[in-house]
Order: C-alpha cells, then structure tokens, then sequence
C-alpha cells in the first residue's frame, strides 16, 4: 500500500499516508547531538557484535528502572532493529516442523520469520470482543507437544491492545506446566501506553529464564532509520543470537550506538511527550471513526494504530467495482479517498484495515473526513 500510495503522490494527487509504522515527529535534538559527537570522536570502527559494553550497560539499567527486571550485560543483544533481534531470536530457537503460537491480528514478520525458521505458525483467533486479546483458556488449546515459541505483542501492533498484569500472569501460569515453551514478549510501543504503567511478562520468575524481551528505539524515540533494537533473554539465548548476528550483520552501526546511550540516559520527557500527542491523536480519530456509518472500532489503549472491523461494506460496490474483503477496501480508500491504509490480511485477520495515527491533526481530521465520504458512496 506504501509504493501504490508513493506512485499515486508522483503522479501529483495528495495521498494522505495512514499505512506506516513509523512516528511522524523527528529524533529529539540531544540524541541527534550524540550522534554527532560519535562521529567527531571516531566510533567510526566495527563494534562488538552484541552491541558496545556502556550501551547495553544502559539498558540494563532501563530493564531495571523502568521494568524492575533484573539483567546482566550478558544477557543483553543489541541489533540492528527490533526486526532483527525477533529474527536472532526465532532463527535460533525454532527447527524445522516446531510450532510457533501467535496470538491474531499480529505484526506482519511474525509469521514470516517463522517460515524462514521453517517452523509451523499456529494461529489463535481473537476478535473485538475480547479487545484483541487471547485469555489462558485459548493459550492451553493451541498448545502440542511440537510447540516451541510463543510470540506476541503488548501494546499490540495492529490493534493497540495493552495486556494488564493479571492477564498476563494467567498466560504465565499456563507456561509454568509446560517448561518446554519459549516467549518472545515484543515490547517495542512500551511507552505508547495509554492505560497504564507497562507490564512485561518477563516480571513471573516462574518463566523469566524463558522469556525473550523484544524493545528498541523506533517507536519510542521516533528512530525508525537509526535500526536499533535488542533482545533481553538467558544467556545462553543470547549466546546463540550473537553467533547468528555475527554471521549476518556484525554488531549494528556504532553512531547508532552512542545515540542509543544518549537516548536511554537522557530519560522519559521526550517520549511522554510524544505519548500525549499520540494520545490527542488517537482521540480525534476516535472521534471521528466512530462516526462512520459501518465501521466497528475499538479505542485502542496503545500503539498508535486503530483496526476497524469494515466488513459491513464487503459486497457493496461503486462505479462497478465490488468491495469482497479488507485489502480490496484499502485499495478502494486509496483510490477513491486518497488515503493509504492496510488490508487485515498483512497481519492475520480479514474483517479489518489498519489506520496509523501517527500523522499530523489536520491531516488526520481531513483523512477521516476523505473516508467516510468514499464509504458513503458504496451501496
Ligand atoms: N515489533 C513490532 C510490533 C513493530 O511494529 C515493529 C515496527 N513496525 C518492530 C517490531 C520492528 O521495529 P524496528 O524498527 O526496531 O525494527
């Protein structure tokens, strides 16, 4: 949707992009700063393949301040991208034939990663209903005696779900009577969390030694180029995802590094104020989306997505063009309103798109206003 969306805005028509990923705001000045040091002072050589010694001293030091998580340097991989470290991870725990639970809607490279794993990702449905959220009942059922890895989001990439202590301490106790099970826990919208303080699932001591945290940079500190993230996991996980990184990329860029240092010492007040205006956001579109005869929504309670049930409008059509799913009402939208979303197919689920509000207000607001008129006309 991202390239139709860039060749229909070469072409000159003003595209409005809600299918990105990515904070609209820049990388704060002190962290840009830092990087700028780095390169005056040379960090201009390879660096150690899980990342320079000081900036996994700084997360660390994060894992313990803001998660109360204890960790040691050792157990910490910095990689290039949150993308990366959730390949490290999968590729070195999952062999050909194991299964991979993952809880739907989920982040496209879920199930793409276990393919290259050649694992078997097995699915667990969850609807609005539940607030995209799957209880211990349903994480009992999906499990087999070939289930390795567990693999989900909070706050939730498509759906802005935020799973609560109790919610995810029942999953924990699922995972206590089967020790055989990994979890990957992608915390990468931690602090885009409009509810309340972040939980991990890391926290039940029970099944620490087997959980692998995901987090990094690019949602947090609006660093989406800058390809940081990393992996918090036992030590012989990180041993291995090491020995994969460092056959494949070597340890990621060094300015990034130090700019990552900065990021994390520099504090919260940055990403809080980031967090109020994802918030400001959200509640306009809220607003408005509501208001769209045919569109079911849920507020979503963090990220900066909303995926809104459309199929009310499967089966409808506009100048002979029919509307049969979610990819096709995406298209239609892009075509007709001019604003780039996403069909639910990308991550799992067909009834829905996925709107990112990490856009400007008045370009939100006219988005909205662009949509429910391009719906209207379908009949
Ligand atoms: N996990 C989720 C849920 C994401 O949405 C993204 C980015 N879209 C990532 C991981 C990857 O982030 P990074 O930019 O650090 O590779």
């Amino acid at each position: 949707m991202a390239k139709l969306g860039r060749e229909l805005a070469a072409k000159g028509v003003d595209v409005i992009n809600l299918s990105f990923g990515e904070p609209d705001f820049h990388t704060p000045e002190y962290i840009k700063d830092a990087a700028k040091k780095a390169m005056d002072e040379n960090y201009t050589y390879y660096t150690p393949v899980s990342g320079y010694p000081d900036l996994r001293k700084a997360i660390v030091a994060k894992l313990k301040n803001e998660n109360n998580l204890d960790y040691d340097i050792s157990q910490i991989v910095v990689s290039t991208g949150a993308k990366q470290a959730i390949a490290n991870a999968v590729l070195c725990l999952v062999n050909p034939g194991e299964e991979v639970i993952i809880p739907t809607p989920y982040w496209v490279s879920y199930s793409e990663v276990v393919k290259l794993a050649e694992g078997k990702s097995v699915f667990i449905n969850t609807t609005a209903e539940s607030n995209f959220k799957i209880t211990a009942e349903q994480l009992e059922a999906a499990i087999t005696p070939k289930s390795k890895l567990f693999m989900f989001s909070s706050p939730c990439n498509p759906t802005g779900s935020v799973y609560s202590k109790d919610e995810l301490e029942a999953l924990a106790k699922v995972f206590e009577k089967h020790p055989e099970i990994y979890i990957i826990s992608d915390e990468i919208y931690e602090h885009i969390n409009f509810v309340d303080k972040h939980e991990s699932i890391a926290q039940f001591d029970s099944i620490k030694d087997r959980v692998i945290i995901i987090n990094g940079f690019s949602k947090s500190y609006a660093m989406t180029g800058w390809r940081i993230g990393y992996t918090a996991s036992n030590k012989e996980i990180a041993a291995a995802c090491d020995k994969m990184q460092g056959q494949i990329t070597s340890g990621t860029c060094s300015i990034t590094q130090r700019a990552g240092i900065a990021a994390y010492e520099g504090g919260l007040e940055s990403v809080h104020e980031m967090r109020e205006d994802f918030r400001k956001r959200r509640d306009i579109v809220y607003n408005l989306l509501k208001d769209i005869e045919g569109i079911e929504v849920n507020l979503p309670e963090g990220a900066f997505y909303f995926f809104p049930d459309v199929t009310s409008f499967f089966g409808k059509s506009y100048n002979g063009k029919t509307i049969n799913d979610a990819n096709e009402l995406s298209i239609y939208l892009l075509e007709e309103a001019h604003v780039s979303t996403v069909g639910g197919d990308s991550f799992g689920d067909k009834t829905s798109i996925r709107m990112s509000y990490a856009a400007a207000e008045d370009k939100l607001i006219e988005a909205m206003g662009r949509i429910k008129a391009a719906l209207a006309k379908l009949s």
